[in-house]
């Protein structure tokens, strides 16, 4: 089953039992400044869970446009080294608003995947983790769905390992949330990893497929848990994940689609091999910056467009690592059209503008990119330890533009790891030397105009191993 073919499949089977299919949002949330970008097919949802809205349907399915590049949802630095996280992907989804809730939200994805009218996969392949004190949903599949107990693993709020799983959803710090379901797949033991749960987890061979999330809460910004006006449920599958299941087929990187874009990427790069993990990144990347372009995301220096710039100079460094000297990027656009157009025809009709930006930004970072390089190399080359120091991780990101998560990229491919709190001093330092400068410059206010609101890239936090891009008030 190709990609394409999977996701009207999945759209279909909900339709049948009583869905209304309803489009993916923009990846630019609609008035949500809690959220950088679409992470979850729930999101545009969001006031319905809440009771705030109410449409003439109570069951909907999506396939939604998603980047976990930013926020509470960040990927970014998973690329390119595990077989199933992108940038941006599709999240198949089905919902229920105050209608149905457990029983039959874990009937419709087990019926969906194991039914040999749908998707006819072996259930002894599949594995299922519950929220530790849910010993309803824990019965439901073990007494009504017959997985044999040894295949559901009880897991809590997981909070430790990387990428462990953690059986609480929720969108952001605040917002609907609640506990979950999880559905793995087993690829089989020719693959690294343990099952969910145990302590090899964090290898891909258990690889997490569809999470069913009974919505109950509602998290405020003061903590606070309260009840939704209606138990609800919102699923997520990713499509690259369960595409990969059906085509037997390990790493989202060997879909039919992937592989598509894959050999155009390599035909632009004199023919890299399909299987170098900086073509993968490159892959992966323009999906989400084509589609965050066609969605009204434009490269800058703060929020949402830093981060598509991040992603922009990701790619174009890959490219270089492969070989590239000219812009070549931009020329991928035409192959994600062909690919994806049909499905998403916004893509279609701003094939000229993603090219016409992408270049541009190419373009503008060539310019620095090789200089900037030579440094590190000379850095590094030089180098007592393992941490590349922080005056040097900030002279790049200054002067040669390269965004911290880009040099970090690099010292990652080398075992080396990057001063974090060097840097932070550094930009303090310059921050502080902007201060004293502006207080002889410009007066703003006389000059009447208002610079209140504006906000201002400053650095990253990282919190429990993940990284947050933080932005100030200047
Ligand atoms: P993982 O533990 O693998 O990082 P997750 O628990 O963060 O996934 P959810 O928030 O539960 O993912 O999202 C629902 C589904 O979306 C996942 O089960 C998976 O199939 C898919 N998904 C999540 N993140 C990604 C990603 N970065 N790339 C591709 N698919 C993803
Ligand atoms: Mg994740
Ligand atoms: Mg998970
Ligand atoms: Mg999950």
């Amino acid at each position: 089953m190709k990609t394409a073919e999977l996701r009207q499949a999945f759209l279909e089977y909900f339709r049948q039992n009583g869905h209304t299919i309803v489009p993916s949002s923009s990846l630019v949330p609609a008035d949500d400044p809690t959220l950088l970008f679409t992470n979850a097919g729930m999101n545009q949802f969001k006031d319905l869970f809440l009771g705030r809205e109410e449409r003439d349907y109570t069951r909907a399915t999506t396939t939604q446009k998603c980047v976990r590049a930013g926020g509470k949802h960040n990927d970014l630095e998973n690329v390119g080294y595990t077989a199933r996280h992108h940038t941006f992907f599709e999240m198949l989804g089905n919902f229920s608003f105050g209608d149905y809730f457990k029983r039959e939200a874990i009937n419709f994805a087990w019926t969906f995947l194991t039914d040999e009218k749908w998707l006819n996969l072996p259930s002894e392949k599949l594995w299922i983790t519950v929220y530790a004190e849910d010993d309803e949903a824990f019965d439901i599949w073990n007494q009504e769905i017959g997985v044999p107990a040894e295949r559901i693993v009880r897991i809590g709020d997981n909070k430790g390992a990387r990428y462990a799983s953690d059986n609480f959803w929720q969108m952001g710090d605040t917002g609907p949330c609640g506990p979950c379901t999880e559905i793995f797949y087993d690829h089989g033991p020719d693959v690294a990893g343990g099952p969910p749960g145990s302590p090899e987890e964090d290898g891909d061979r258990y690889i997490e497929i569809w999470n069913v999330v009974f919505m109950q809460y509602n998290r405020t910004a003061d903590g606070e848990m309260l009840n939704l006006p209606k138990p609800s449920v919102d699923t997520g599958m990713g499509l690259e994940r369960i595409t990969a299941v059906l085509q037997g087929v390990h790493s989202n990187y060997e879909i039919d689609l992937f592989q598509d874009l894959l050999k155009a990427a390599s035909e632009l790069l004199g023919g890299v091999e399909t299987t170098e993990a900086s073509l993968r990144v490159v892959a992966d990347h323009i999906r989400a910056c084509a589609f965050l372009i066609a969605d009204g995301v434009m490269p800058s220096n703060e929020g949402r467009g830093f981060v598509l710039r991040r992603i922009i100079r990701r790619a174009a460094r890959h490219g270089n690592k492969l070989g590239a000297t000219q812009p070549f990027f931009y020329k991928l656009t035409g192959a994600l059209v062909e690919l994806m157009g049909e499905a998403f025809p916004q893509l279609v009709s701003s094939r000229k503008q993603i090219e016409k930006v992408l270049l541009q930004e190419e373009e503008q970072f060539a310019k620095t990119l090789d200089k900037g390089l030579r440094l590190l190399e000379q850095d590094i080359a030089e180098l007592k330890g393992t941490e590349i120091p922080g005056e040097t991780v900030f002279t790049l990101y200054d002067t040669y533009g390269f965004p911290v998560d880009l040099t970090n990229d690099i010292a990652r491919e080398r075992g080396l790891t990057l001063d974090y709190e060097g840097y932070e001093k550094a930009m303090e330092a310059q921050r502080e030397r902007a201060r004293a400068a502006s207080k002889f410059g410009i007066d703003y206010n006389a000059a009447g105009i208002s610079i209140e609101g504006e906000t201002e890239f400053t650095g990253y936090d990282h919190i429990d191993g993940h990284e947050r891009i933080r932005t100030v008030l200047v």
